[in-house]
């Protein structure tokens, strides 16, 4: 019998991503700017070693293939090294959100049954709190005060990578944009990989030697786009900070001469602001990636003259997380300077590897026109999309494999998403999610409300913030700042909605439920008070 195919086995795992590094750019620097304001610079070369000596420090601490290795931390060198380190072992690197409540921090350490943590010296105090609560996690090392270092240190790094599979899982990201529990996205070597070229393309990320890339994306969001992958394939110079202050990240720009950066749009005011305030220019990239919610047009306009590629990125934990990204028309040249931010504004057009559909909202499933009118429901389908979140028993897609992403918008005929609005009941504020059900549900909890309904505002800086609309029990006046008292001890403080309106009746649909989407109409013309 002939073999079917006659060209060589070379696994899609990530791991080949940091050896290509190391081997064709491994001079090329990898810079972190630490919590206190030191720096230190390391290379692909020297990321590629201590994450050999870091697969050996984990087998001495009895890591098994499928175990899964859990990071609480910012961004810098050695939470990289962690990523290939932790991969390498045959290990699932699990990055966790140091932002999330203790609740759902809990539940994701658990859930995901980790074995060893790794955390920034600034979280110490949080992990100290939970430790009695995580019941698998059998080892803790810090990444600073030597302890890091120190652990590795101990291992002479000669060694192979472990031998796994390209369809084993490499990476485990939870999300909290859905309702109930955080769910866990599985990433296998393979989807990774894919994903990591198809940022390649040049209407994605547009790497080439001369990137330097300082990511604002946090690492533990949504891998990070797929940056630390992506950039060890394109063997970009990296930029860290560990925190995330417009000072700090301006000066990286300029002293660090940064071409390429990626953050949620908060992240863009916040550097805006910081120009502003302090007469400077905004710092000169070549790309600068907005995505995690929409970029606002005052945005894109500012970034566009400063001579800036605005690229608009929609994305999911769930879809690894490219999906679309604003590309270049091909009669771009043609077009106005107007008529090129409206483009932009819109999510894009959808990366080789991902298909893009909607669907009406009424059946998930009759397909709608690419007309650049009609808005249903969107679904994807690809091979870095969920197929079946992390333990689940059911599958999160339909039969034809889409899955539906809770977000709604519109197709236009040449590809490019609109998004217009989103059926998950969630509000996304400055990159982070926020439950309305459990605002709502904690409001409903005082003696004097009768039914509460969350809804996101447009909001300038965090992008939408929450505000509460409360039908008061009859013969109770409870007010709007009694009840947020009564949600300061349930909710955490940034979650507090941004104003409670008192109102008679609260929308609902045919079965009872609250319609969201009837009080959204009500209240459409709604602006926020510090808006
Ligand atoms: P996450 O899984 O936390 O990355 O959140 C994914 C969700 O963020 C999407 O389903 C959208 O609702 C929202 N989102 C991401 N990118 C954009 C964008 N460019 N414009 C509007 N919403 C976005």
């Amino acid at each position: 019998m002939p073999d079917l195919g006659a060209m060589q086995d070379w696994s899609l795992v990530v791991t080949h991503l940091v050896d290509h590094a190391a081997r064709e750019h491994g001079t090329r620097e990898i810079v972190t700017r630490w919590a206190d304001g030191s720096q230190t610079r390391t290379d692909w070369a020297g990321i590629r070693r201590d994450a050999l000596k870091m697969k050996q420090a984990l087998e001495s601490c009895g890591i098994r293939k499928g175990d899964r290795i859990a990071t609480l931390a910012m961004n810098h060198a050695r939470h990289l090294v962690s990523w290939y380190g932790a991969v390498g072992a045959g290990g699932i690197l699990h990055t966790i959100n140091p932002r999330l409540f203790e609740d759902q921090l809990e539940y994701i350490a658990n859930h995901a049954e980790d074995r060893v943590l790794l955390y920034d010296a600034a979280f110490k105090p949080l992990v100290e709190k939970m430790k009695p609560l995580w019941t698998t996690i059998e080892q803790y090392i810090c990444y600073d005060d030597g302890e890091f270092e120190s652990w590795i240190g101990a291992e002479d790094g000669d060694t192979d990578w472990a031998d796994v599979d390209e369809r084993d899982p490499c990476m485990l990201c939870y999300t909290s944009g859905t309702t109930g529990n955080p769910k866990g996205v599985l990433y296998e070597h393979r989807s990774t990989m894919l994903h990591a070229l198809s940022g390649m393309q040049p209407h994605a990320f547009d790497f080439d030697a001369s990137t330097v890339m300082l990511p604002v994306v946090p690492m533990f969001h949504a891998a990070s786009w797929g940056l630390p992958w992506t950039g060890a394939a394109a063997g970009v110079k990296f930029v860290f900070s560990a925190v995330n202050e417009p000072e700090v990240l301006c000066n990286l720009m300029t002293e660090e001469k940064v071409t390429d950066s990626a953050g949620v749009p908060t992240v863009w005011l916040g550097i805006f602001q910081y120009c502003d305030a302090n007469d400077l220019p905004l710092p000169k990239l070549a790309t600068a990636t907005i995505g995690g919610s929409a970029a606002p047009r005052f945005m894109i306009e500012r970034l566009m003259k400063n001579g800036t590629r605005v690229a608009h990125a929609w994305g999911m934990t769930e879809t690894s997380p490219i999906g679309t990204v604003g590309a270049p028309t091909h009669d771009w040249a043609e077009k106005s300077f107007d008529e090129k931010v409206s483009i932009v504004a819109m999510q894009g057009r959808p990366v080789f590897g991902v298909e893009l559909r909607t669907v009406e909202l009424d059946d998930m499933a009759t397909e709608l026109p690419r007309d650049g009118r009609t808005s249903g429901a969107l679904q994807i389908r690809g091979p870095w999309v969920v197929k079946r979140y992390f333990k689940a028993e059911e599958d999160a897609t339909n039969v034809d494999g889409w899955f539906d992403t809770g977000d709604v918008g519109i197709i236009h005929p040449d590809g490019t998403l609109q998004l217009t609005d989103r059926t998950k009941d969630v509000i996304k504020s400055g990159g982070e999610w926020i439950s309305s059900v459990e605002l709502e549900n904690a409001a409903a909890g005082h003696p004097a409300v009768a039914e509460a309904a969350a809804i996101g505002m447009a909001h300038p800086k965090w992008d939408e913030r929450p505000v509460l609309f409360v039908v008061r029990k009859p013969g109770t006046n409870v007010t709007g700042e009694e009840l947020r008292a009564f949600l300061t001890g349930h909710v955490a403080k940034w979650w507090l909605p941004d104003a409670i309106e008192f109102i008679d009746e609260i929308p609902h649909t045919a079965t009872g439920k609250i319609s969201k989407k009837d009080l959204r109409s009500r209240f459409s013309d709604y602006v926020l008070e510090d808006a």
